[in-house]
């Protein structure tokens, strides 16, 4: 029983995994497999995560497996099930918590952030966390349940209505969810924004009506074509650097909701023309987590209405998490798993 703790300053190392006897409470689930997150990329550079760090720990928040044993008192899932585990733990006591706003918990506890996660062979959660996975869905879709679930809850944020017209900006594993989740939200027309011809190509499989390259297009120009208007009404971004952040609010028109989806860089900071936040009527949403998203995340995998084959595009062992990292950062990739099956 192996895991790869990080040790900070850009290290890693495969160790036995400290074991326990079960709380009454606790599961340990066999990680199948565990994607690296863009949060896994700014926590290698030093970042904080959802959570603060404290290394040596292990990361990888995004994981699905099966279940190995669990504690006298789990009622909900039983040996053999195969899971997705929402990492997020919130306190429940907190001014936030207290206010329905668990997701900005003051004590948040994340497994893979301030606990030990998914890079791992096996990982202890609550059985809270563990959500049943349909037998029938591979398990490495079961581990992008973490991420969808954090779109559906930047979607909610959206107000996506019928009729929409969405221009998401960016087609890695988090624009490619957005432009499904989208879809199903009943936007009339999608439109990605890539630079990556293989990303674009993508995009279209799962369901983008137009992708645009903003590299050698004129965005705003090709949209207005596009949609006949001189915007989209809802832009999501989902790049995570100012240029995307830039373009984003270029494409909004009159009405257009912006939600920054993106994680940022600790520091960052935007120039912010406040004349078009008054005379366009903005809509600026920020989306933290997932909260109580991951139960409708589990539906949409099992119900098999978002396709996650075509975004999973590498796996590594659990001993090279920091190649799996590595080559998350890549534009070759999209989203990078890592597990031992
Ligand atoms: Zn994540
Ligand atoms: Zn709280």
């Amino acid at each position: 029983m192996k895991g790869t703790f990080f040790l900070g300053n850009q290290t890693f190392e495969t160790r036995a995994l400290p074991e326990h006897d079960l709380a009454a409470d606790e599961v340990l689930v066999r990680v199948a497999a565990c994607g690296v997150c863009g949060t896994d990329v700014h926590i290698y550079h030093g970042d904080k995560g959802s959570a603060d760090v404290q290394p040596p720990v292990i990361l990888g928040h995004e994981f699905s497996g099966v279940v190995e044993k669990t504690g006298a008192g789990v009622t909900k899932v039983a040996v053999g099930d195969h899971v997705t585990v929402d990492p997020n733990i919130y306190c429940g006591e907190c001014h936030y918590c207290r206010m329905g706003k668990k997701q900005l918990c003051a004590a948040l506890r994340a497994i893979g952030v301030n606990r030990n996660g998914g890079f791992a062979e096996y990982c202890y959660v609550p059985q809270s966390q563990c959500y049943q996975l349909s037998k029938e869905v591979p398990l490495a879709h079961g581990a992008m349940a973490e991420p969808l679930a954090c779109c559906i809850h930047g979607i909610d944020r959206a107000q996506i209505r019928p009729g929409s017209t969405v221009c998401v900006i960016g087609g890695g594993a988090i624009g490619l969810l957005m432009v499904q989740l989208a879809r199903l939200s009943g936007a009339s027309r999608v439109i990605l924004s890539e630079p990556v011809p293989l990303r674009r190509e993508i995009g279209l499989q799962v369901g983008a009506d137009h992708v645009i390259d903003p590299v050698n297009e004129p965005l705003k120009e090709r949209l207005a074509q596009l949609l006949g208007v001189d915007g989209a009404d809802v832009v999501i971004e989902c790049v995570g650097n100012t240029a995307a952040t830039a373009q984003a609010f270029q494409v909004a028109k009159r009405g257009t909701t912006v939600l920054l989806f993106s994680v940022p860089k600790a520091g960052t900071t935007h120039p912010l023309s406040l004349e078009d936040v008054y005379q366009k009527e903005l809509t600026i949403v920020g989306s933290m987590i997932n909260p109580d998203t991951h139960l409708r995340a589990v539906e949409l995998i099992n119900s098999g209405r978002i396709q996650l084959a075509p975004l999973i595009t590498h796996h590594y062992p659990v001993e090279q998490v920091k190649e799996a990292i590595l080559m998350q950062m890549s534009s070759q990739s999209i989203k990078v798993m890592v597990g031992n099956g």
